[in-house]
């Protein structure tokens, strides 16, 4: 019998990546096929699916036409889809029961007898207004609220709501819609009833790191949008709510709120730091100015055959756990077969890498550069004529493999990567840079020093200021005549990110 199909109906929430449930990310990280539309956030999406290939099918466009003969095709596609035998993600902005025509596609798939099931999201009406600092109830100021959607024609009045009955009540109302037909919804409320001084705020792309807000009273939340050019997503909130934002808006209140930062990592590496940053409100923009390049693997499978040889294993980085540990699970190798060696990391991530594969580093040095493992090294009765295999970069430095030369150790370098030039989103990077738009550039590596600035032109790598992780990157980045502003003191990415927050720029 052939697998049976199955769509999960999956909402995405409303933009921020971190909003999807954990339900959605198991089925994200499990399925055959993704099929999503223009409301997904693409970060949640590259996100959500890094490392994992299952089909995307593109099925949304922006600008809210939907029209029956699309939803239809959609539906097809799911029923299509599962009758092959897949297991498919819609995926759909917010929650796909709300305003999502996710009910229209569970009846297709239901008429059609293809097994579903519906994993709900953070829905727009509640997630931005949050973000916004508005709860959309409150006791004694709102008992209720009223989602309320807008025609398919922007241009047009939803003809089957009732604006008048809406208005009279006294909930606060959460319009799913974009601002085009706000002057009339706002006309035909207050004819209805409600006071035209009831506060109104529209949030534009909420949750997402560019949201904005425009406040006023239905009276005037239509011409101030306007003024702000406000654009599609956007999502109108009216009532004495709106008020409480004054107290409690928060967003804009975080450390880096509204700061510019860009993020230069090695691509797998990029995200912590990001992640950190966005957190405390920063606007990233992740530049992966090195790229990680696998080398032959020939010398790396020739020393894990004769791992019972080596005394030592070094790590240096992340990226070489996580190729050496590949190269081990494509030899039918695992954790045992480092039985009898030492193993030491550069620093805490690293070993970090190696817990993740189930080694605990004999070795980790205070500070987290070549110099301080050679000390830590030093103090050991173990190293003087032992074998070392250390599979590393082939740009790295050669401290390390001098070192422990010197310290009477036979050193086994094998290069097994490569740090190489990334271009993409160089150019970019390197207008916004020029134009002034960025507040300071993350570097946390000489080598991503000079990625950088060959990535971007000397002229716009020195157009911002650099917060750097420590005094090797430092000095490489002075070195090209980057202006180094902030300085982490201890060599991690907790280090740097305290560092910046402190320097408040
Ligand atoms: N199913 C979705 C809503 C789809 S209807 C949900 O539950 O959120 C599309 C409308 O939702 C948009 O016109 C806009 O009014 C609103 N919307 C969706 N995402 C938004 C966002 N990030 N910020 C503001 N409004 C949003």
């Amino acid at each position: 019998m052939s697998p049976r199909g199955i769509v999960y109906l999956v909402g995405a929430g409303p933009g921020d990546p971190g909003l999807l449930t954990i339900r959605g990310r198991e089925l994200l990280r499990t399925c055959d096929d993704v099929v999503f539309d223009a409301l997904v956030s693409e970060e949640l999406l590259a996100g959500e699916l890094e490392g994992r290939e299952p089909e995307r099918h593109f099925v949304g466009k922006r600008g809210g036409d939907m029209g029956s003969a699309r939803q239809e095709a959609i539906e097809l596609l799911l029923v299509r889809l599962a009758r092959a035998g897949r297991r498919v993600v819609r995926l759909k902005g917010g929650d796909p029961f709300v305003f999502g025509r996710g009910g229209e596609e569970a009846q297709a798939l239901a008429l059609a007898g293809i097994p579903f099931e519906i994993v709900p999201g953070v829905t727009a009406g509640i997630a931005a207004p949050a973000y916004a600092g508005i709860p959309v109830t409150h006791r004694a100021v709102a008992t209720a609220v009223t989602f309320v959607t807008g025609h398919e024609d922007p241009e047009k009045l939803e003809s089957g709501t009732d604006w008048r009955a809406l208005a009279r009540s006294n909930a606060t109302l959460v319009l799913y819609m974009g601002v085009r037909t706000l002057p009339d919804v706002a006309r035909e409320l207050v004819a209805g009833g409600r006071a035209a001084h009831t506060p109104a705020a529209v949030v534009e792309r909420g949750t997402y790191p560019g949201q904005r807000v425009v406040t006023g009273t239905l009276e005037t939340i239509a011409e101030r949008a306007r003024e702000a050019s406000v654009s599609a997503p956007a999502i109108t909130i009216v009532g004495d709510v709106v008020r409480l934002r004054d107290e409690i808006e928060w967003l804009e209140r975080r450390p880096l709120a509204g700061k510019r930062i860009v993020v230069t990592r090695a691509r797998a590496q990029a995200s912590s730091l990001s992640v950190r940053l966005r957190e405390l409100g920063a606007h990233v923009m992740e530049m992966p100015a090195i790229r990680v390049e696998p080398l032959d693997p020939a010398p790396l499978s020739r020393a894990l055959g004769a791992l019972t040889d080596y005394d030592w294993v070094m790590f240096t980085s992340q990226n070489a756990v996580e190729i050496v540990w590949r190269a081990m699970r494509a030899l039918g190798l695992d954790a045992r077969s480092l039985g009898r060696a030492r193993v030491a990391a550069i620093g805490r991530a690293t070993a970090d890498a190696l817990l993740g594969h189930g080694v605990a580093a004999d070795v980790i040095p205070q500070r987290f550069v070549a110099e301080s493992l050679v000390e830590a090294l030093e103090q050991r009765p173990d190293v003087d004529g032992r074998r070392v295999l250390l599979p590393r970069a082939a740009d790295a430095r050669d401290v390390l493999p001098d070192g422990l030369r010197a310290l009477g150790a036979n050193v086994d370098v094998v290069p097994i990567y490569r740090t190489v030039l990334d271009g993409e989103g160089a150019a970019a990077v390197a207008e916004r840079l020029r134009a002034g738009e960025v507040d300071l550039v993350t570097l946390s590596s000489s080598s991503t020093a000079r990625f950088f600035t060959e990535s971007v032109g000397e002229e716009a790598a020195r157009a911002a200021p650099v917060a750097s992780i420590g005094p090797v990157t430092s000095a490489a980045a002075r070195a090209l005549g980057l202006r180094v502003a902030i300085e982490s003191d201890e060599s991690t990415i907790s280090g740097l990110v305290d560092a910046i927050v402190a320097a408040n720029v």
